[in-house]
């Protein structure tokens, strides 16, 4: 699964602090499920009650006792009417409290033998209260869209969300990681929706009442988390993996665009399928975009799940595919959580932290080293918190078990990940992964599982390993110090480690004389420690960790000289970041400013555009720098670095490149579409206007939105308060310059004296859904304030439809409440 990560970045990033929970540790041990009877086989019967939001269905469940006899069964069914349960045609005895449905079996099973047990029942998922995968509502495990099709804005779907132990609201199971089923479901809908669910769709069958049954079947076995059902009005758009159907279902606006985003899912499937070394395990490969999901994305076996941000245009699409990374990393949990199951919450690091290392492990096969590089940047950057640092990666107490799907189960897991690779060479872990995948498929696996296949792969003792990072928390942090003797010529290393729990590590020291350094391996296993390397003339750079590759946090001061050298010398990404980083406050030194403006042509388009942001063209002579960056704005390979040189040479001389803006509005990317128009309103604000009304297209409104909402709100463009409306709350509440969140309150007061029903529609829409979406930083108060305040607007004043006005704000609290 993908989630809480996306928003926790997203609001770490934007700086917002909304009233935050702490949690409290809790102490009760989280123990694996003990498992008294073996799920076998799962059959599902179902229809949907649209009216009700309720699912009638008939399950027949067929166990086999694990160990010891049996002659009760307990199966988790959350929120069920229950009507009938039978085995062999005889009625059982059984009591449901809502939660457990225990049953007594009217007879003794033993080890071997499989017994069916048949449910009539009906789902009921507006009745669950437990808690959820999401900072959203409760977790329901099915979920109707727009039942009644009462907005016009949506269409009507239903999804189901199974991960952590929601998918017992729909089906009764033993709903827990460490069983596994094979599962067979026909699903009855109204004949104009598509179905999806795991496995393959065997036959569809018309009925009478203009409904069609669609029977979908999945042989081998998986955990109960991971069934799903999807149901709605798509375009299925069909790829191919060697002979297997690889399918992506988009609803039907974004059909041209399905390819741009989920194209290069087959390539994902070779590279990982050589990578683990074992191929792709599934019959089929399916992706599906939901409304108003609860989750980022869920890995699903077969059926993956995305939320809306999936969609994206031709346009965003030039720029960058900003889901190409959660694509990757669900496709690789078909290996490390589907295949494989973590058998507790407590042991998630077996799912998640593989399904984060694979993005790293993508972007490294399909752009090198740099991106990859920069990925893990950004991942390690979300990890780093003094409130992770007291979480074990393995965590046998926790509050919630939602509460382990955060940046130590992902973000920290795979930079553990990384420097086990590194630790024990490609080849090992490549080898490591597929022992690990072959011994324990269709099955569970645990930390120590990881360690024994390791360990038995590379013939390396790995509890030294396992210990520090699994079995315990924090990570390095050092200080570093370089103590030069000319006379000796001698340099003295310093190492001094400054958390508390000590850590031992392999470390690459390279020392530059010159541009080829000679490099050193050690090994840090106390708290102080001091390595002494000689030279010939006084190093240029000494680079501790040269290969980027452990977890810490390092303190070590170079001098502006070393930080120049360490930009040219460097061949890291995080040693061109670093020296960038350094220099940028130091640009009235030249050596500083020629280092960031050779970084203008950075051979990784991400450092060039770090470059843009950064440099500081009233310092030295920029004349140079400015060519270079006229050459970046019109001729970039990336869009996103012509971008941002176009914004960089508009604050510079915003009138001199009305050309090179004009032809901006003329390219294929959102983002040079973006910079030229702001670009462009700085100068002649009625050109900006003109073409700001011109876009007719909606998708590409909503790319566009940046640079369009000001203008329009500036202008009070009436045609366009429909759309402003919807738009708003990210830029008041979101924007990290103070001027830019003022034109979006200004657009807020214009629209909210609005008498006309669609505008008044969209902004409650809009800010209900903003409240419900972060209500776990405590969005949704604020947005019942805001509500509280539209009403009062509305019914203190005399439009002629004031009632219908006011009626659509009461219901939008409503759905808050
Ligand atoms: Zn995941």
């Amino acid at each position: 699964m993908k989630f809480k990560l996306l928003f926790l970045c997203f609001f770490l990033s934007i700086g917002v602090s909304f009233a935050q929970e702490t949690e409290s540790i809790n102490t009760q041990y989280r123990a694996e499920r003990e498992k008294v009877s073996d799920l076998v086989h799962t059959k599902l019967k179902v229809s949907f009650d649209y009216e009700k939001s309720q699912m009638p269905g008939e399950a027949w469940i067929t166990l086999t006792p694990h160990f010891y006899n049996v002659s009760e069964l307990e199966l988790d069914a959350k929120a069920m009417l229950i009507h009938k349960v039978t085995s062999n045609k005889k009625e059982l005895k059984y009591e449901y409290d809502g939660k457990k449905l225990k049953i007594k079996l009217g007879n003794t099973y033993a080890k071997g033998e499989e017994y069916t047990v048949y449910i009539k029942y009906t789902a009921r998922p507006e009745e669950v209260k437990q808690q959820g995968s999401a900072a959203i509502n409760e977790a329901k495990g099915l979920y109707f869209i727009d039942p009644l099709d009462t907005d016009p804005n949506k269409p009507t779907q239903i999804w189901t969300q199974g991960e952590t132990e929601a998918n017992s609201c729909w089906f009764p199971t033993l709903d827990t990681p460490n069983q596994k089923t094979s599962q067979e479901i026909y699903m009855t809908v109204p004949d104009q929706y598509v179905t999806l669910s795991n496995g393959l769709l065997k036959k569809q069958t018309k009925n009478d009442d203009g409904t069609r049954t669609d029977y979908w079947k999945f042989d081998k076995k998986h955990a109960p988390y991971l069934f799903f059902m999807g149901v709605g009005e798509y375009s299925i758009v069909q790829d191919k993996w060697k002979d297997l159907a690889v399918d992506y279902y988009v609803e039907k606006k974004y059909e041209p665009y399905a390819k741009g985003i989920f194209g290069l899912t087959p390539e994902m499937m070779d590279f990982f399928s050589d990578y683990t070394g074992v191929v792709y395990p599934w019959s089929k490969y399916a992706q599906i975009i939901g409304r108003d999901y609860v989750s980022g994305a869920m890995e699903n076996t077969t059926a993956v799940m995305h939320q809306e941000m999936a969609y994206q245009t031709l346009g965003d699409l030039v720029d960058q595919n900003i889901w190409e990374s959660v694509i990757a990393h669900e496709l690789f949990h078909h290996w490390f959580g589907d295949l494989v199951t973590a058998e507790s919450w407590s042991n998630l690091t077996v799912n998640e932290s593989f399904a984060n290392y694979s993005e790293y492990l993508w972007f490294e096969h399909k752009y090198g080293r740099d991106a990859a590089d920069a990925h893990r940047n950004k991942e390690i950057a979300g990890y780093l918190s003094p409130d992770n640092d007291l979480k074990d990666l393995v965590r046998f107490h926790y509050n919630s078990r939602e509460d382990m799907f955060d940046a130590v189960s992902y973000n920290k897991g795979g930079a553990i990940l990384h420097m086990l690779r590194s630790y024990i060479g490609d080849e090992a872990f490549k080898a490591g992964m597929t022992q690990y995948l072959n011994d324990n498929k269709y099955g569970t696996g645990e930390a120590h599982q990881l360690r024994l296949a390791f360990e038995e792969v590379s013939g390396k003792d790995l509890n030294w390993f396992f210990d520090q990072w699994y079995f315990n928390n924090g990570h390095p942090k050092l200080d570093i110090k370089y103590v030069y003797s000319e006379e000796a010529k001698i340099v003295n290393v310093q190492i001094e480690q400054t958390q508390e729990n000590l850590f031992q590590f392999p470390l690459a020291i390279e020392v530059f004389e010159g541009e080829i350094p000679k490099r050193y391996e050690v090994w840090v296993d106390e708290k102080s420690k001091s390595f002494s390397f000689k030279y010939t003339s006084k190093p240029d750079l000494i680079n501790v960790d040269a290969d980027r590759i452990l977890l810490a946090e390092i303190n070590d001061e170079k001098s502006l000289e070393e930080l120049a050298h360490l930009y040219e010398l460097g061949k890291k990404y995080e040693d061109r970041r670093e020296a960038i980083e350094g220099l940028a406050s130091q640009q009235e030194n030249e050596l500083a400013f020629n280092a960031i403006q050779a970084a203008l042509t950075d051979s990784y388009y991400g450092l060039r555009i770090m470059a843009i942001d950064n440099i500081d063209l009233t310092k030295a002579d920029p004349k140079k720098a400015i060519k270079t960056m006229e050459g970046l704005a019109a001729n970039d390979e990336k869009t996103l670095v012509r971008a941002k040189a176009i914004s960089k040479l508009s604050a510079l001389d915003a009138a001199k490149y009305i050309d090179l803006y004009k032809s901006g509005l003329t390219a294929n990317s959102s983002a040079v579409k973006i910079s030229s128009l702001q670009a462009l309103d700085k100068i002649d604000k009625e050109a900006a206007l003109n073409f700001a009304v011109s876009i007719d297209n909606d998708m590409e409104k909503e790319s566009l939105k940046d640079a369009l909402l000001p203008i329009y709100i500036r202008n009070k463009t009436e045609e366009q308060a429909a759309f402003v409306a919807k738009n708003l709350w990210a830029g008041m509440f979101f924007s990290q310059e103070a001027a830019r969140a003022d034109i979006y309150k200004e657009g807020f007061q214009w629209v909210v004296f609005s008498d006309d029903e669609e505008v008044t529609q969209n902004l409650v829409d809009s800010f209900v859904k903003m409240g419900i979406t972060y209500k776990d930083i405590g969005a949704d108060t604020l947005v019942l304030q805001v509500l509280q305040q539209v009403k009062d607007v509305k019914s203190q004043s005399d439009y002629v439809n004031k009632e219908a006005l006011v009626k659509i704000v009461e219901d939008g609290i409503g759905r808050l409440k």
